[in-house]
């Protein structure tokens, strides 16, 4: 089962992948640097503590943070707020196994939202947040499953489009669907 209760470390392996200058292309070198920034604005603002791997070029002496800067950064403030991830969300219908498409079908929720919330475009609400995180239950799951089948004597096509949906597996999850 996923881990939902990821802390920094989570990024960890992603942030030994091998970095490169965007302007003169050359490897760049990682330093890890504790860094406090400031989440949102008037009374509401939050200080949040996050490490970043902050990249370094010696060629043109260029220090930059990439995506995986970003992520963590990212990852601050839903946690901040106590939401699943973006990535938390993915893992959740990839360990299903299923499409967005498949997934949408079974949970009523709506494909392009699942997207959205998949890449960050827009944060899940309290309610759903709790809704997919009962679907990284096996048994919720299980209760769901049973909730959504055919009721009583299904067609022979009705059958077979369960099964359709139930063994599509993880399609590339890219930008198939619409923007
Ligand atoms: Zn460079």
């Amino acid at each position: 089962m996923n881990k939902l209760s990821g802390e920094e470390d989570q990024v960890g392996s992603s942030a030994l992948e091998k970095p490169t200058c965007p302007y003169c292309e050359q490897r760049a070198t990682t330093t890890l640097v504790d860094e406090t920034f400031t989440y949102g604005s008037g009374e509401g603002a939050v200080e949040l503590n996050v490490r970043l791997p902050v990249r370094h070029c010696e060629a043109c002496d260029f220090h930059f943070i990439d995506q995986v800067g970003e992520r963590i950064r990212t990852e601050a403030v839903y946690r901040h707020h106590g939401l699943l991830t973006p990535w938390e969300i993915r893992a959740i219908r990839e360990s299903r196994r299923l499409s967005r498409a498949a997934f949408a079908e079974i949970t009523g929720l709506g494909e392009a939202t699942i997207k959205r919330w998949e890449t960050g475009a827009i944060t899940q609400n309290r309610a759903n947040d709790r809704y997919l995180r009962l679907l990284n239950d096996d048994t919720c799951w299980s209760a769901l499953k049973r909730l959504v089948a055919p009721k009583s004597e299904p067609p022979p096509a009705r059958a077979a489009s369960t099964h359709r949906s139930r063994s599509t597996t993880s399609a590339p999850p890219a930008a198939a669907a619409s923007p």
